[in-house]
């Protein structure tokens, strides 16, 4: 029997994604309910850096303090061939780069996680519910009937509902297999070795990661944060996998850099990583976020960073769709927006991964001749253009925007309500002039804001009004407010005008 209370949304799993996704949407008071199978914490250390764009997320979600004890910035990041020749480089962190806080930074994933866990408390709309997994799913015309097993207790399972489901379950989604649809496969799918040190000693190492591209044996070094290091070591055909996790042999892999002395193993792990998109990324009621909706090889960095991108799209979308200012239909925006932009991540962390997984000494020689005489390769962050959706189509819209400095020091999203349209002007006479425009940011419940400040800002835009997205991508820029006043942003409703689907029929 269906009970009295269905959630607005419930997200299923509490990793990185759901977290964010669920600190989004307690913001915006949704009706929210999470699980996770894992009792508490997983305390495996996985992603190790993130991006500035993550970090300016971590602003807007009221998190920039209470992280910044846990991050370094980063020291780069160098691709070295055998003989020590640099043949990639990201330079070391820009203490402040374009989105307004150090361009990447390291940090160690339990504690990422558990400080977006402790912040989804400030939010009496979300219930976490954790050692309870979701264990099947069925959708009606009106809600997600979702099958909830405790851990605990295997005999007693218990049914809720929920009118959107998130499947932000990881690489083996049960939300991805409801949707159904095939995973599109990008190539490259390669098991690696991953130890995680504690050093009991200081130890000469090196401060940048450092991808050795040594055919004979690939590995990544990462100096993560306080005394923790990681190494990644790519696993060869002749390895047997489980010996390789016996701590002599990986005290032996490890000889080159260190000795059991000097370090404590904290644990190792046996992963493939993968290059998947899966290809649907909706259906109906279900949607999904994070590694169940892509896996990016880790030689970018950019995998975790995809997923909370995908959270601070489908957040305000969601939710404007729940508070009834949209149509289900805005939620399509979502895929078609972020499948193009997370498969330009992956294809760059392939083309790195070839470079570093390079086991052929031949073909390892022609690519060092390559380098030596080509010279040091820049890496530099990503920051491609949305695919098309809620924006006018042609960069800078649909593109992320540099965060400057308001005159008053403040950096421009802390003067802005978090996740709310804004229309920043260059011209607040002509604004104030344009009934239309008057109409529209009414409509969006925009706010305005004028700062002289942002005078080389528009000059790089090309614009003198900008209209921001809820999660500060570029909806549409343009010299005329009326250019963007009369942008029909599609499915959208005015403000505050409650519409049926909340309550109404499948929203497909
Ligand atoms: C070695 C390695 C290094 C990496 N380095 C980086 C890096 O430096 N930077 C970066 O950005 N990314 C990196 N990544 C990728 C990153 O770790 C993942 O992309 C990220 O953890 C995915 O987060 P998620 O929340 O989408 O999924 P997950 O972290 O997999 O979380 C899924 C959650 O769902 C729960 N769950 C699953 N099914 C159910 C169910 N049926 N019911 C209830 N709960 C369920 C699970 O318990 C889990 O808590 C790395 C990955 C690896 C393996």
């Amino acid at each position: 029997m269906r009970q009295a209370r269905i959630h607005d949304v419930a997200i299923i799993g509490l990793g990185p994604t759901g977290a964010t996704l669920a600190n989004l949407l307690g913001a915006m008071g949704i009706d929210t309910l999470v699980v996770d199978r894992e009792p508490g914490l997983l305390n495996l250390p996985r992603a190790v850096h993130f991006d500035g764009e993550v970090m300016r997320l971590f602003q807007n979600m009221g998190l920039a303090e209470s992280l910044a004890p846990h991050l370094r910035p980063s020291s780069g990041m160098q691709y070295l061939n055998s003989q020590g020749m640099l043949m990639l480089e990201r330079k070391p962190a820009a203490v402040s780069g374009p989105q307004g806080w150090a361009t990447n930074y390291l940090f160690h994933q339990p504690d990422l996680e558990g400080t977006l866990r402790q912040a989804i408390q400030r939010f009496p709309s979300v219930c976490v519910r954790e050692g309870v997994e979701a264990v099947s799913l069925q959708t009606t015309p009106q809600w997600v009937d979702l099958q909830l097993k405790p851990i605990t207790d295997a005999g007693r399972a218990e049914s809720v509902q929920a009118r959107w489901v998130v499947g932000c379950d990881g690489a083996r989604s049960i939300v991805r297999e409801a949707i159904g649809g095939p995973m599109i496969d990008l190539g490259l799918h390669q098991d690696w070795l991953v130890v995680d040190v504690e050093l009991l000693e200081d130890v000469e190492l090196p401060q940048a990661t450092v991808q050795y591209c040594d055919p004979a044996r690939p590995t990544t070094f990462v100096n993560v944060t306080g005394r923790r290091r990681r190494w990644e070591i790519m696993v060869m055909p002749d390895d047997d996998p489980h010996a390789l996790l016996e701590p002599t042999t990986l005290w032996q892999l490890l000889s080159r850099w260190i000795r059991p002395t000097q370090a404590r193993l904290v644990r190792s792990a046996l992963y493939t990583f993968h290059s998947l998109i899966a290809s649907r990324w909706r259906r109906g009621r279900l949607l999904l976020a994070g590694d169940s909706a892509h896996q990016t090889p880790p030689f970018l960095g950019q995998g975790m960073c995809a997923g909370l991108r995908d959270a601070a799209n489908l957040g305000w979308k969601l939710a404007a769709v729940v508070q009834g200012h949209a149509d289900p239909q805005l939620l399509d925006s979502y895929e078609s927006e972020r499948l193009p932009h997370v498969h330009q991540f992956i294809d760059t962390a392939i083309r790195l991964g070839e470079i570093i997984q390079t086991t052929d000494p031949d073909v390892a020689a022609e690519r060092d001749l390559r380098f030596a005489r080509e010279g040091t390769t820049e890496i530099v962050n990503l920051s491609p253009s949305l695919g098309p959706g809620v924006h006018l189509g042609t960069a800078p819209a649909g593109t992320l925007p540099p965060q400057p400095r308001l005159s008053d020091g403040r950096r421009l999203d802390d003067a802005l309500p978090a996740n709310r349209f804004a229309l920043l002007t260059a011209d607040p006479a002509s604004v104030q002039a344009s009934p239309v425009a008057r109409q529209t940011l009414e409509r969006l419940d925009a706010t305005l804001l004028h700062d002289d400040a942002l005078a080389p800002w528009f000059e790089s835009l090309d614009a003198r009004h900008v209209l921001l997205r809820p999660d500060r991508y570029l909806a549409a820029v343009s010299d005329t407010v009326t250019a963007i006043a009369n942008w029909p942003i599609d499915h959208w409703h005015v403000a505050g005008t409650s519409q049926a689907n909340s309550s109404g029929q499948t929203p497909d």
